[in-house]
């Protein structure tokens, strides 16, 4: 079997696409686009170029974007400052802060900070906690695009086994809930797990978000499952360069799967497209407006 390429592209295009759409009727309804802050401190390369992406997604659905680029000296009582600001700024429907952030910074806190109703990344407890028992809220962006992706492949995923590796409150989590919510049955592993493989081998879906290059193998797969591999990770070349690979091994995986996501090209494009979605719904929300249809 030669497992079907999930194109992340494409439907992130198609996202985006639908925002777009959505942020210019809010702006003739309202006299205003809707706007997104990014908060990017220090200096990590990482972090800078996936803000510098999420400010041009941002300028090309329409959005105002309101970037903010602090120094790693940067106390938390100043990041916080910054925070209230942005909470209080009314022409801002979205926050971003870029994790993670420097060492005497303490993230939970700024987190906490933010006010639910502008926290596009979903990573405020009041989110989590909505997410949890299926209320209304802003879901983490990559776990929702890895969703969106899922059901264009599967349909209907009610009864599916599912197994999401690793149990971050980024991905792992949220995963898992979103996937409890399409009555998936599921199962999380993480670093503990033992057997790991002999888990994976009963999954019909196949979520890995671990940080590992290539550690999920073709053989811990069960035929014509769906693999979405979350994975970023840089490794060397023979040739002195590196390259970007995700937690699966892919070529071998594509062998045994149904249908596999690429790194890149499949989960990341959706977390930005996601990103666009969550604020342009905030927008909706904060102007007192019903949830725009299409996303
Ligand atoms: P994390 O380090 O916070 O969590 C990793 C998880 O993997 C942990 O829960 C841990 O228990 C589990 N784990 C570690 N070793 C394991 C092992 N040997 N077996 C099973 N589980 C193990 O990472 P994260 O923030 O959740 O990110 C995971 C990966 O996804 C990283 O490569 C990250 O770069 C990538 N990522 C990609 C996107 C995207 O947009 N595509 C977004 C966020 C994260």
């Amino acid at each position: 079997m030669t497992a079907r390429r999930i194109d992340g592209k494409a439907a992130a295009a198609a996202v985006r696409a639908t925002v777009a759409r959505i942020a210019a009727d809010f702006r003739q309804r309202t006299g205003r686009a809707p706007g997104l802050a990014t908060v990017l401190v220090g200096e990590d390369p990482a972090s800078a170029v996936y803000v510098r992406s999420k400010v041009k997604a941002t300028a090309e659905a329409g959005m105002e974007g309101f970037s903010h680029s602090l120094p790693d000296t940067t106390s938390e009582a100043e990041l916080l400052e910054l925070v209230e600001r942005l909470n209080a700024d009314d022409r801002v429907d979205g926050i971003l802060v870029q994790l993670p952030l420097p060492r005497h910074i303490d993230s939970d806190r700024v987190i906490a900070a933010i006010d639910p109703a502008k926290d596009v990344d979903g990573f405020h407890p009041i989110n989590a906690g909505r997410l949890a028992t299926g209320l209304d809220g802003l879901v983490p962006c990559t776990p929702f695009g890895c969703l969106h992706l899922l059901k264009a492949e599967l349909g209907d995923l009610s009864g599916k086994q599912a197994v999401v590796i690793g149990r971050s409150n980024i991905v792992g989590k949220p995963m898992a809930m979103l996937l409890l919510g399409e009555s998936a049955t599921v199962t999380i592993a993480h670093s503990r797990t033992e057997d790991l493989a002999e888990v994976v081998r009963h999954a019909d879906i196949v979520v890995a978000a671990v940080g590992r290059p290539e550690m999920v193998k073709g053989d811990w797969l069960k035929p014509g499952a769906v693999v979405i591999d979350v994975g970023i990770n840089r490794v060397p070349t023979a040739d002195g360069k590196s390259r970007l690979v995700g937690d699966v091994a892919y070529d071998e995986a594509a062998e045994v799967a149904a249908a596999i996501t690429p790194v890149p090209g499949g989960v990341g494009p959706m977390t930005i497209a996601m990103l666009l979605r969550n604020t342009v719904v905030a927008a909706h929300r904060r102007a007192g407006m019903a949830d725009p249809e299409g996303l």
